[in-house]
Parts: C-alpha cells; structure tokens; sequence
C-alpha cells in the first residue's frame, strides 16, 4: 500500500500555489486535513470574526478540492488525538505543512506534534510559504534569499490527484468558538483573485495617495490582508502578479501610466514588509509576550487603567476620530496602516496603557491578524522597540488631515454628526450655545476627552526620555539594532 501524504491545511487555505499539496500530490495519494482546534480559539487574540473568515475559507477549499474530485476531511479536535485517530484507519501516512509563524500557542502544539511524529515514526515535513526563514540570523543575506523565494515559479494546481477521503466530524459547519466575541453582521470573504485583480486593473492607481484616510483607504488599498493571512492567496502570487503589471505599465505611453508606477513602487515595498516583519518575529517570538528592549520593563506595567481600557476598546474616548476609527474597526474588521498606528500611539501614550491587552483587542477585531506582524508593529507604535523614534500621533492634527470635513466622523460617531467641519475634530472646544446647535452637549451625550493630549504627550515623551539615556536603555538600543535594525527596508 502507497504511504498517505497528509497535507495539514492551517492558514494556507488554497490550491494554488501550495507547496506542500504540490509535493504530497507527487509523493502518492493525498488526504487533505484540517483541524478546528477549540484550544486555538481560546488564545486571547481568537474572535469569532476570525473563524467567520476560516469557515467561509474552508467552504471555498472544500468546493475547490470537490471540484478537483476530492474531499476535504475536517476534523474537530487536538490534533494530536487527531493523529493518534488517523493512525488507527491508515495503514501508514506522511504529515506535511506550511511552517505556520504563530503565537506561542501554535508553536508549542506544533512541537506536540512533531515530538508524537517522531515517537510514532510518522515523517513530518514543514515548508516556508513566505519569504521567511527559519533559523535564519543572517539579516544582510534575508533580502536575496526573499527575491530568491519570490521568483521561484508559482506551483500550479496539481491536475491529478490521487485523493484518499476520510470522514469529515458531523456538523463542523455549525461549530463555533466560545468565547464568541466580535462576529461580524452579514460577513462576507470576497474571492481573493479578484480581489488582487481589481487592485492592480483599477483600484491601486493612486494607492500611495490615497493610503493614509479612512475615507479612502478601504478603495485604494488593496485589501488583500485578509486573503494572505488566511492563505487563500500565496504572497508569491501576489509579489509576481505586481511585477507583472509594473512590466506592463512601463510599456503605457506617459499619461496612461499616471501615478501607476509610484503606486505600484510603494505597494510592492509593503509586500517586502511583510515578509520583514514576519520575520522578525521568527526570529524573535518573545516579542507576543515581552518588550523588545527590555529596558522598558516596569514603564507602564504597573499602570494599567481599566476604565481608559474599556473606553479605547469601545469607541468612547471623547476624541471624535479616534472613536470613529474604533468603531469602524469593531463593525468591519478592518482599518488602513495609519489608522491602526494612531489607535496603538493613543492607547500606549495618551492612556498609557502596556500594549498586551490592546494589542489582544486589536487582534480580535482585525480579521487579517498576523502575529508575525501584529505583535512587532504594536510594539513599534507603542515605544517599546528601543530603536525607532517616538512617533506620538496627535488625534485631532491626524482628524483635521484625514478627515478635514468630518465626514467619517459624523458616520461613525453620530452624537457629533451636529458640529461643523471646525469644532467637530474637538468638539469639547464648542461653547454652549455651539453645543445646544449641534444638539450635543459634551459630558452627557459624548464623553468629555478621556485625557488632555498635550499633557498625555509630554508625560510619555518624558518618561521614554528617562528610559532611553539610562544605560539599560543605550546598551539595549545597541543591542536591538544588532537584532532587528532594518539595512534595507527603513523600519
Ligand atoms: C498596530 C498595527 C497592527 C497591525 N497588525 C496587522 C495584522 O495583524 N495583520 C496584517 O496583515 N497587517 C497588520 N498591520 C499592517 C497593515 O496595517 C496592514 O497590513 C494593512 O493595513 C492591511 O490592509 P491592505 O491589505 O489593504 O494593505 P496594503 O496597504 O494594500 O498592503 C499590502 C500588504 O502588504 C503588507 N503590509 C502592508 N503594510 C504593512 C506594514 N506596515 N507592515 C507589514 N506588512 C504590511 C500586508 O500583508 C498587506 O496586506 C498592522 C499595522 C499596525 C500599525
């Protein structure tokens, strides 16, 4: 009897372009596997919006392998028991995977899974399915081996192949996380080729523009963070489909090309980053739990304010755009980069809470959380990286620049939807009579601001000043340069 390849789906969830599937499909026959792990959907970054996407995901990977003349095997459980189960009814399989780059938790389940490989003398293998490498320290030769990874040809869908089936736990369809936090009303995970499609056909023409407001951001920028954290799409594809359309464009007489090539410039950098970032976490995953320049330790520990806490996570910290974004966030899973910083650099600066607990809030509600990205970019936004400048953003200059009319505002904060294009970045700033006109009176229909920003400001840039000429702070700056300082990309 042939050896079974099992390919263990996780966040890799599509045919095309999978390494692994690609490699099982010429070893033998093939049983597809994925496992909703209850334990996964415990971590405290788990939402319901995320398994929303997983399970539209895996309704897609099902349709697609019945379409090649398979079947998809979901399985609810530990998967180690899951392994122990499928050792019973197999004679003999294989395990493969893309290396998943996760939060503590994965790592630890896949150690479990590779010690049982080992102990039951079933072979494991592991892929890169990013520009990520593993065990990788030799940060001068990372940008190479990146190219190197990104100009290997895509792996087309194998045409035939053997499937093995193996049934399905009933009912997964209706399974659902507990907790249940965060779902998304109507949500909808839109087809990831077409996605990329519109986005280099029409949407990302002015993309480098268009990029920093909320009011924009949803139209020009891709989108496809979803689509790569998932897996739907390989980050192969989408690096050469960019190439592809930079060719193209060089090709366009001058006024077609418009603002095209800056545009794609300035994307296919971001595909760069996320990779960078990734990889930083790699090769540093403490940084889910601790700060990255240890000298930080014991700043805003000790501080933590609940009552602030639950005001940033609910969009009621009597900042108008600050609580426009959240409240976008909470409704659609999404907001663009500077958005997400502004909302990082007002929780750790403005309310001087440590990151831990709004970067599990932000997680929850992003549906394209990416530890790999996540955890470091919060930690860069929030000081503790030991390395880049303080970028403390100021929410009212960031709403007159993003938001100069209001227009964002008065769609997600409608208690000051009353205030014109002046007084509605500051609204605490009307007089009475402005407030009784706007029909909103600041204290009882929306909150006072939460703290008074200059004053929040110059305490945090005090404090990280004090940290940063301390000799903790100098020999860590030296050490984290040494670690994570960026030659190539600038962050
Ligand atoms: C505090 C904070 C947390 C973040 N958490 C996540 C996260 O959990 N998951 C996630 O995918 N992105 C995260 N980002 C990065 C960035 O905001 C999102 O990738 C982007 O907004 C997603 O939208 P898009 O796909 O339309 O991006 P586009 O602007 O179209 O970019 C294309 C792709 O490039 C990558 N990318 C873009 N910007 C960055 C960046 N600054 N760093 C690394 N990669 C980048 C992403 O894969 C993105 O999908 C975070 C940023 C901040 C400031």
């Amino acid at each position: 009897m042939p050896t079974t390849q099992v390919v263990w789906f996780k966040r890799d969830l599509r045919l095309h372009d999978h390494a692994v599937l690609s490699t099982a499909a010429a070893r033998g026959p093939v049983l597809a596997l994925y496992v909703i792990e209850p334990e996964l959907w415990n971590q405290p970054s788990a939402s319901m919006r995320h398994w929303q996407v997983i399970q539209a995901a895996l309704f897609d990977l099902e349709r697609a392998i019945e379409q090649h003349g398979g079947s998809l095997c979901v399985r609810l459980g530990n998967m180690v028991e899951v392994l122990v189960e499928l050792q019973q009814t197999l004679d003999h399989f294989t395990l493969l995977a893309h290396e998943e780059i996760g939060e503590d938790w994965s790592f630890t389940r896949d150690r479990a899974v590779a010690a049982w490989c080992a102990g039951a003398g079933i072979s494991f293998s592991e892929l890169p399915q990013f520009g990520v490498f593993r065990g990788q320290h030799d940060r001068d030769g990372w940008a190479t081996r990146w190219r190197q990874f990104m100009t290997q040809p895509q792996n087309d869908t194998p045409q035939s192949i053997n499937w093995t089936n193996h049934p399905s736990t009933a009912n997964w369809q209706n399974w659902q996380p507990n907790p249940s936090r965060h779902s998304i009303a109507d949500f909808n995970l839109p087809n990831a080729s077409a996605v990329l499609k519109a986005f280099l056909q029409s949407r990302g023409e002015q993309y480098h523009l268009r990029m920093s407001s909320p009011l924009s951001a949803p139209e020009a920028c891709s989108r496809l963070s979803v689509q790569l954290a998932s897996g739907r799409l390989s980050m192969r594809t989408v690096v050469q489909e960019t190439w592809r359309t930079q060719r193209e464009v060089k090709t366009w007489p001058a006024a077609q090309r418009a603002t095209w090539p800056r545009a794609l410039a300035a994307f296919q950098s971001r595909l760069h980053w996320h990779c960078h970032f990734i990889q930083k976490f790699e090769s540093e995953p403490e940084l889910e739990h601790s700060n990255m320049a240890r000298s930080c330790d014991g700043l805003r520990e000790n501080d933590f304010d609940e009552a602030k806490f639950l005001a940033w996570c609910t969009g009621q910290t009597g900042y108008p755009f600050i609580d426009a974004c959240m409240r976008f966030l909470l409704a659609n899973g999404w907001i663009n980069f500077r958005m997400r910083a502004m909302l990082v650099s007002f929780a750790a600066y403005d309310l001087w809470l440590h990151w831990q607990r709004p970067a599990h809030h932000l997680a929850q509600l992003f549906v394209d959380f990416e530890p790999g990205i996540h955890y470091p970019q919060v930690q860069m936004q929030s000081g503790t990286t030991g390395i880049n400048t303080l970028r403390i953003y100021n929410p009212i200059k960031q709403s007159m620049d993003q938001d100069p009319e209001g227009e964002f505002i008065r769609r997600w904060v409608p208690e000051c939807a009353g205030f014109d294009q002046l007084r509605i970045h500051a609204p605490w700033e009307a007089t009475a009579m402005e407030q009784l006109a706007a029909g909103c009176q600041i204290g009882e229909h929306y909150p006072e601001p939460i703290v008074d920003h200059m004053s929040a400001a110059r305490f945090a840039k005090a404090q990280f000043a004090g940290v940063r000429r301390s000799a903790a702070g100098q020999a860590d700056r030296q050490a984290v340069m040494q670690r994570h300082g960026s030659r190539k990309t600038g962050s």
